[in-house]
């Protein structure tokens, strides 16, 4: 359980680490809060000869607004994201997320950009991250790009992230005031990864459902956003039929693998379970 060998680096701006990580090519990896990189190298399945540590950047911490939006520092700690009292007023779902991630010791590190950035499938943060339509802020070699979270997962551990590529920020939009919201997560004990989960944020208007995203965890090799099961609930008033036809076509996307978590059937279902669930409470919490 002790990684290969590796040489340190703790570049103090972007732009340093940038230089780095373009320089090393596939020798370099950027280390955030380390929480999913270093038991990957203990257990010898990541092995780079370059740790470019991103704490030292001032520039990657903090929660800031910016007109309707609220931007994240990539270094911002899981457990930071729970505390900030604009993100609990303006998007209390990412409050509701981060106390789902792991345990305290994990959230204390482990960083947002991490989470989104890491690409595994189990990590809570990227299915929200579509739900609210977020975009990733990205510095590389030919300058900054944006990309937005719904184009940026492609598989199992791939990203639309470059050799060299740093993600320093992500932008989320302020759903509107009276949103409902709800991140429902199976685990098999506290600080599991999710069997399932669904992310919901939707809004109502005279009853009924004006607006609905749906985002769901660990139930493909990439994050999912159920589109189709967003648009089937939008219009209506949530009646148990209409919420059985969304449930269908979220669960007819999913394409889970079967391991120590259950079968691909049983966490198929229990990713329309967390639905179910979470759209319930997202009503209850919406106002209009
Ligand atoms: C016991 C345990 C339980 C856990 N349970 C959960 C859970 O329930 N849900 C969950 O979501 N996660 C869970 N995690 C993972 C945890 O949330 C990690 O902190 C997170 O996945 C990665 O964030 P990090 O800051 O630690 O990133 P690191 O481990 O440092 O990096 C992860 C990957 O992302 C890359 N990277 C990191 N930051 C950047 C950046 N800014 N730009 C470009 N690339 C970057 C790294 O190169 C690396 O490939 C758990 C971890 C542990 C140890």
């Amino acid at each position: 359980m002790i990684p290969g060998s590796f040489e340190y680096h703790r570049p103090a701006s972007i732009k340093e680490a940038v230089g780095l990580l373009g320089k090393l090519g596939d020798e370099g990896r950027a280390l955030a809060g380390g929480h999913s990189l270093i038991p990957m190298m203990k257990l010898r399945l990541a092995k780079p000869a370059h740790l470019v540590d991103l704490a030292g950047i001032a520039d990657l911490k903090g929660v800031r607004a910016d007109g309707n939006d609220v931007v994240i520092g990539a270094m911002t700690t899981q457990h930071e994201l729970g505390g900030s009292d604009l993100l609990t007023g303006k998007i209390p779902l990412l409050r509701e997320t981060s106390l789902q991630i792991a345990d305290p010791q994990v959230r204390y590190v482990g960083t947002l950009g991490g989470n989104v950035a890491n690409g595994d499938p189990g990590n809570d943060m990227p299915a929200v991250m579509l739900c609210l339509g977020a975009t990733y802020h990205v510095a590389g070699k030919s300058g900054e790009r944006r990309i937005a979270a719904r184009d940026f997962y492609q598989g199992a551990y791939f990203t639309a992230l470059e050799p060299g590529d740093v993600l320093t920020a992500v932008r989320i939009p302020v759903p509107p005031a009276g949103h409902g919201y709800a991140y429902e997560k199976l685990k098999r004990k506290i600080g599991d990864y999710a069997t399932a989960a669904a992310a919901v944020v939707l809004t109502m208007s005279g009853g009924k459902v004006a607006s609905c995203s749906i985002g769901l965890t660990n139930v493909a090799e990439t994050p999912l956003w159920a589109q189709e099961a967003g648009k089937i609930i939008t219009g209506s008033a949530l009646d148990a039929a209409t919420i059985k036809k969304a449930v269908a076509a979220a669960e007819a996307i999913t394409a889970p693998a079967s391991d120590a978590r259950g079968p691909a059937q049983y966490r198929t279902k229990m990713a329309g379970v967390m639905l179910a669930r979470a759209l319930a409470r997202a009503k209850a919490r919406a106002r209009g």
